[in-house]
């Protein structure tokens, strides 16, 4: 174990978690955008559960325009809401459910109203919970805050009774945690947006409240025919938030270019005591799957309020880095909340002061985990352990991968934090895409170096970028299609007398 000495200052070493901040009336706007990106968020969320085309568009707009002004890659995530049931208004600010109140919900009902006797009648935006709903079923409101069982189904209406009692709003979220839904996915919504976010050419669409990888294909194909292509137009990650979806993970992660652990509704649909476990099994399922896990949801949820976070949000950022997550994402904190930019300085700091202290005490990525899957490793596999084991015993000082799709970025990046893998891709959406990637650091340029010139590309890049000097060693990831990995390793010194 080495000494305890990490670097406290967030400009002082190369740093790389991916940081996705998602957007809303706290952030869309150009000043805003401008910090949040300079005090290190560099994918934004834009959140379909809100809003409209019009509105994602100025947004998507302020993005670029931003971007392209800073000179920098931002990846843009849009969030497919999937069947994300809320209440329908509640008129006069809302009001409070008492323990044992009788709740009706009725098909088609706009506006809630309150009964004679004391009942309340409530609408909501998928009118088929009234058919699926059964006796003892729970219906959750406002994040689990108010919790009513289901005790009696009438003609067009589904009785509940008040168990846990609470203010309720309009347009607040319901989760139906005992029922299986007979909905068909990807909803109607979600197939406008996906076709929305493959015109305006975004780098991942999420998929919200996944049950299988059935609903995966389903978008796919839909995602397909909308572009006319024979493969996937867009990146597609899962968002891990129903028990289904945690069951079924092992066929889910064959199908999806990376996952979320998509704690707000998790910890609404199971057991809250089990959402800390759960994170830990995704991560070292999307570990052994090779494929980026964001965690999300809460993180620093005391920051929508508060200009610093508490010391339990500080240290759950720093663990799920240090259990591997390759990105860490803000919610309200950033789309809503009173310190947007302050939330994302603080991850930012958070986040790069943990990965010098995994370099500093040599952490492995997860702890003791057992790997998941027993995959016999292929040529690609075999190559990325043979580019780690020459990086370390040649104490390399980067990786250079030079990489069209991001496939050979995305295998080295599941490392330790030990050192920076450089990207080099000439496709800005390739460079936006290795965003996500653990320790990979994606940079753009015109053309991909010939064979010829690889080595002197690599080394003016990486001198360009302070990562090594003259004499020092870096271990270089060639492309090469004529052998089945894809790929060849080069292990070189740096030209140049040490320490010119
Ligand atoms: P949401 O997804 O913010 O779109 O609900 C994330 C979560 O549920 O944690
Ligand atoms: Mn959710």
């Amino acid at each position: 174990m080495g000494d305890f000495n990490p670097r406290t200052d967030p400009e002082a070493e190369h740093f790389r978690t991916a940081i996705i901040a998602t957007l809303g009336p706290a952030s869309w706007d150009e000043p805003v955008l401008e910090q949040l990106i300079k005090a290190g968020a560099n994918i934004f969320r834009l959140n379909f559960s809100h809003g409209d085309e019009a509105g994602h568009e100025r947004t998507l707009a302020r993005i670029r325009t931003v971007a392209s002004r800073l000179g920098v890659p931002i990846g843009v995530l849009g969030d497919l809401p999937g069947p994300k049931i809320r209440l329908t208004e509640v008129p006069g600010g809302g009001f409070l459910l008492e323990p044992g109140q009788r709740i009706e919900f009725h098909r088609g009902l706009a506006s809630a109203l309150h009964g004679e006797d004391g009942t309340a009648c409530l609408g909501c935006t998928l009118e088929s919970i009234i058919d699926d709903v059964q006796v003892g079923h729970h219906v959750l409101i406002d994040d689990g805050l108010v919790r009513l069982v289901a005790i009696e189904r009438g003609d067009d209406m589904l009785v509940c009774e008040v168990e846990v009692a609470g203010r309720i709003s309009s347009h607040k979220g319901v989760n139906l945690p005992d029922t299986d839904l007979d909905i068909e996915m990807p909803t109607d919504r979600d197939r406008r947006f996906a076709a929305w976010a493959i015109e305006h050419d975004l780098d991942w669409v999420a998929m919200s409240f996944v049950r299988s990888a059935e609903d995966v294909q389903s978008l796919e194909a839909h995602m397909r025919s909308v572009a006319g292509t024979q493969n996937r137009p867009i990146p597609i990650i899962a968002k891990m938030e129903v028990p289904r979806a945690i069951e079924h993970a092992a066929s889910i992660v064959q199908e999806v270019d990376a996952m979320m652990v998509a704690r707000g509704d998790l910890g609404v649909e199971m057991d809250l005591a089990l959402v800390p476990s759960i994170q830990k099994h995704l991560l070292a399922v999307t570990r052994d799957a090779r494929i980026p896990c964001i965690v999300a949801t809460q993180m620093l949820q005391s920051m929508i309020e508060s200009p610093v976070p508490t010391r339990a949000e500080a240290s759950d950022v720093a663990n799920a880095i240090f259990d591997g997550a390759d990105a860490v994402m803000l919610s309200g904190e950033t789309a809503v909340g009173t310190w947007p930019v302050e939330a994302v300085s603080t991850m930012h700091r958070i986040s790069c002061i943990s990965e010098s202290t995994m370099r500093s005490l040599s952490i492995s990525t997860g702890g003791d985990l057992e790997p998941i899957a027993d995959v016999a490793p292929g040529p690609l596999e075999s190559l990325v352990d043979a580019t780690w084991t020459a990086a370390l015993s040649a104490n390399a000082r980067c990786i250079v991968v030079p990489s069209s799709s991001g496939l050979h970025a995305r295998h080295l990046s599941r490392n330790e934090f030990q050192l920076p893998v450089l990207a080099l891709a000439d496709d800005p959406r390739a460079v936006r895409r290795m965003l996500l990637l653990r320790g990979v650091t994606p940079v753009q340029v015109d053309a991909l170096p010939d064979p010829a010139h690889l080595v002197e590309r690599a080394e003016s890049e990486v001198l360009a970028l302070g990562w090594a000097e003259a004499g020092e060693m870096i271990i270089i990831v060639a492309r090469d299609d004529l052998v089945d990995s894809g790929a060849r390793m080069i292990v070189h010194r740096m030209c140049g007398e040490a320490g010119d």
